[in-house]
């Protein structure tokens, strides 16, 4: 059974974003439109440490795991880790988010090893725009993974970042909504990484659109997922339109995470570089037990020191400097 943990702010944390993998087969021009500088293998965590983690978070009051990266789905191995991550005791919910390109033929499997809910990132329904976004001609193997994990069942949504202008692209991400029972989430672009350069759509701007055709859009008090978003609804539409809007809507007073990067970094909060090592810890060479301690400890630790709220407004006072995929957005 979860237990509970409380941030000194009283807020719950529940929730850990596993970034399993730096490594990525698109080039998002918002993200890694260069790819990144590539960490050798050893330095990233080994799926044992992950799950060893994963123990003592538990073990704090952490039941709800998020897997991420870069692309969870380019790292060997994954299924067999998800299958043992949902396995272990007191875990409630595991989820993935993907940006869909390689995940058609695990969805099955993900199905058998009970995944909780799947997210699929797609910025544009345009496959040609989809090129110029990401680098790559995959848009059709994105679409054909959302249709097939919508109709296995598996709880599936989409998450739109709010592009510069973007606004011709929200009418036709929506459709997916119309058309099937899937959330269309539309995310505010955050100032890390590139993020920090680029201009983004308001969350306003898209609404007007989708008021053209929506026009009983109107907010929900729904959970929908571990996460912060909001959500609307129209008799027009199968699905829900969430967003996620941390700069417009600071929603800093509900946050139920901490995350931790695949090379072992736990961090407290997205805006901060403040971060623990456990990888050091987990290959210090000192017994399981002891290690188990520390970790626990850090964890705690982490919890404990969450702060209050970010400060993406204020843009020099961000002191993350690694981009989304090197975090696990
Ligand atoms: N590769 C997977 C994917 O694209 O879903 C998982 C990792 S990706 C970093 C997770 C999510 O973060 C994606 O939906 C991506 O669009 C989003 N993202 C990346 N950079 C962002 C930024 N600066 N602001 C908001 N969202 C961002
Ligand atoms: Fe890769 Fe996701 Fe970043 Fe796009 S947003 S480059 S898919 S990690």
């Amino acid at each position: 059974m979860c237990t509970e943990m409380k941030d000194p702010y009283g807020r719950t944390i529940d929730y850990l974003r596993i970034s399993v993998t730096d490594r990525c087969n698109l080039r998002c021009s918002y993200c890694m439109p260069q790819g990144v500088n590539l960490t050798s293998h050893d330095q990233i965590l080994r799926y044992e440490e992950i799950l060893m983690i994963c123990q003592e978070a538990l073990s704090l009051g952490i039941c709800n795991f998020k897997i991420t990266g870069g692309e969870p789905l380019v790292r060997k191995g994954i299924l067999s880790f998800i299958e043992e991550l949902r396995k272990l005791k007191g875990v409630q919910t595991v989820t993935l988010t993907t940006n869909g390109v390689l995940l058609e033929p695990y969805i099955e499997a993900l199905k058998q090893i009970g995944i909780d809910a799947i997210n699929i990132s797609l910025d544009t329904a345009d496959p040609i725009e989809y090129r110029q976004i990401t680098g790559f001609d995959l848009w059709s193997r994105v679409h054909a993974s959302i249709l097939k994990s919508v109709e296995s069942g598996i709880p599936t949504k989409l998450n739109c970042v709010l592009l510069e202008g973007g606004q011709d692209r929200i009418l036709p991400l929506s459709c997916y909504a119309r058309d099937y029972p899937v959330d269309v989430r539309f995310i505010e672009l955050m100032p890390l990484g590139l993020g920090r350069d680029l201009g983004g759509l308001s969350p306003d701007a898209a609404r007007k659109q989708l008021l053209t055709a929506y026009p009983d859009l109107h907010p929900v008090d729904e959970k929908r997922g571990n996460g912060p978003a909001h959500y609307e609804a129209s008799t027009f539409l199968k699905g829900r339109i969430g967003w996620v809007d941390a700069l417009s809507h600071k929603f800093c007073q509900t946050c139920n995470r901490i995350r931790l990067t695949s090379t072992g970094i736990l961090k407290p909060c997205l805006c901060y570089d403040a971060s623990y090592d456990l990888l050091r810890e987990l290959r210090s060479g000192d017994s399981v037990p002891q290690i188990c301690e520390k970790i626990h400890s850090l964890v705690r630790q982490a919890i404990l020191e969450k702060p209050m709220e970010h400060c993406f407004e204020k843009t020099g006072r961000i002191t993350e400097h690694r981009n989304m995929s090197e975090i696990g957005g």
